[in-house]
């Protein structure tokens, strides 16, 4: 397995140092709920060893997280239910590969407008607060999505 950092968040999860509510795992791959959702479902797929971003990684690695994206796609199409759902890998935010998976009940879900609020005054601010999930609602999230297979 290729290195991991010790300092990195999603190495600390794929290590399971910290917990996600796991959706599936494979030996080389984690799917785990989002803490901050923007929409209920809202995934992401890690490799367990670290890699900054998607075009770092091995093709073989970018290909199963693909085939995971998915399984858990046609899943989050049927539970919601919506028409599509979307996949993206980022790395704005933290530079270790990762996948998001979530249903699009409109199409700027992925914008980040989801991430944007304005206050009175006009001022735009970066947050992520109001959409933050407890475990224990990601946890119920986590039993209506049921077992990847
Ligand atoms: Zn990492």
């Amino acid at each position: 397995m290729a290195a991991v950092k010790a300092d990195c968040l999603f190495c600390k999860i794929g290590r399971r140092e910290i917990e996600p509510v796991v959706l599936a795992e494979t030996e080389r791959l984690l799917v785990f709920l989002d803490r901050n959702p923007i929409r209920e479902g809202h995934a992401l797929i890690i490799p367990k060893a670290h890699y900054d971003y998607f075009d770092d990684a091995p093709l073989a690695v970018v290909n199963e997280i693909t085939a995971l994206a998915q399984r858990l796609a046609k899943r989050l199409k049927e539970i919601y239910p919506v028409e599509k759902a979307a996949y993206m890998f980022s790395g704005g935010d933290i530079a270790h590969v990762h996948a998001h998976v979530l249903p699009l009940h409109k199409n700027s879900d992925l914008t980040s407008l989801r991430y944007v609020t304005a206050p009175a005054q006009g001022e735009i601010v970066l947050g992520m607060a109001h959409l933050t999930q407890e475990a224990e609602a990601l946890a119920a999230v986590r039993e209506k999505i049921g077992p990847l297979t």
